[in-house]
């Protein structure tokens, strides 16, 4: 069975791409198998359908180079942080063994992130535990499974990440993997009610953050993560040592 080296989970499609589609990329070039899971089939966006929704996040993967990419069906918009949810989400995360899980914010601007964020760190770590039994597809119990680290991305709201990644190598493939969500943002030629993300002015946030968190560290473009737990290094060799 297929293990992976990075899982990330969003809430809805798309939530991935803005979040920490550089990292991703960048992860399966250097040859890291890396998945995505999305709770919800986002069928309460104003804009497009689940199909058209299935068919963008299809695309997105494809530029995402990922190894997987699920939906776990929950019902978006009124999902809960319970058993029955967070057992579907140890499954999956016992299936792929991912080493890290990053997932939604603990609060956001949409209340699905906020509680899709609790969701993940709370089955990251029940993940772990014997006791609590879950099954594979052919109804054999699966073994525990804890990832190393669970980290967030940032979302809408602005929050001080813990550590920034240079994502500039793969700008370009980043931002083909948000726009292959051609319904949901803006396009010149679109039709269709205008909505919070199909302003001009939302794509523009998008690089703007990446280039407020690039500054920081004296790189054209990079991404934020929050973690609870300490973030170890093996060597200081990981530290990008541009002048800022
Ligand atoms: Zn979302």
């Amino acid at each position: 069975m297929l293990k992976l080296d990075i899982l990330a989970i969003g809430a809805h499609p798309d939530d991935v791409e803005l979040g920490c589609s550089g990292v991703l990329i960048a992860a399966a070039r250097s040859g890291k198998k890396t998945g995505v899971l999305d709770l919800t089939e986002g069928e309460l966006g104003t804009r497009g359908t689940v199909e058209t929704r299935y068919q963008e996040a299809a695309e997105a993967a494809r530029v995402m180079g990922l190894s997987i990419r699920e939906n776990l069906q929950l019902r978006d918009g009124f999902f809960a942080n319970d058993e029955a949810s967070k057992l579907k989400l140890i499954a999956v995360l016992r299936r792929y063994r991912p080493d890290i899980v990053i997932g939604n914010i603990m609060e956001d601007r949409h209340p699905d992130h906020g509680r899709a964020g609790s969701l993940i760190y709370d089955a990251c770590f029940l993940a772990g535990l014997r006791q609590v039994k879950t099954q594979d597809g052919e109804g054999k119990e699966q073994e525990a499974w804890r990832p190393r680290y669970v980290l967030q991305y940032l979302q809408d709201r602005f929050q001080e990440p813990d550590f920034v990644v240079d994502v500039s190598d793969v700008w370009e493939q980043r931002m083909e993997s948000i726009k292959a969500y051609k319904t949901q943002f803006h396009d010149p030629n679109g039709a269709g009610p205008q909505t919070y993300i199909s302003s001009p002015q939302f794509m523009e946030a998008v690089i703007a953050r990446a280039r407020l968190l690039g500054k920081r560290i004296g790189v054209p473009f990079a991404e934020g993560f929050l973690s609870k737990k300490t973030v170890g290094l093996h060597s200081l060799d990981a530290l990008v040592l541009n002048e800022t």
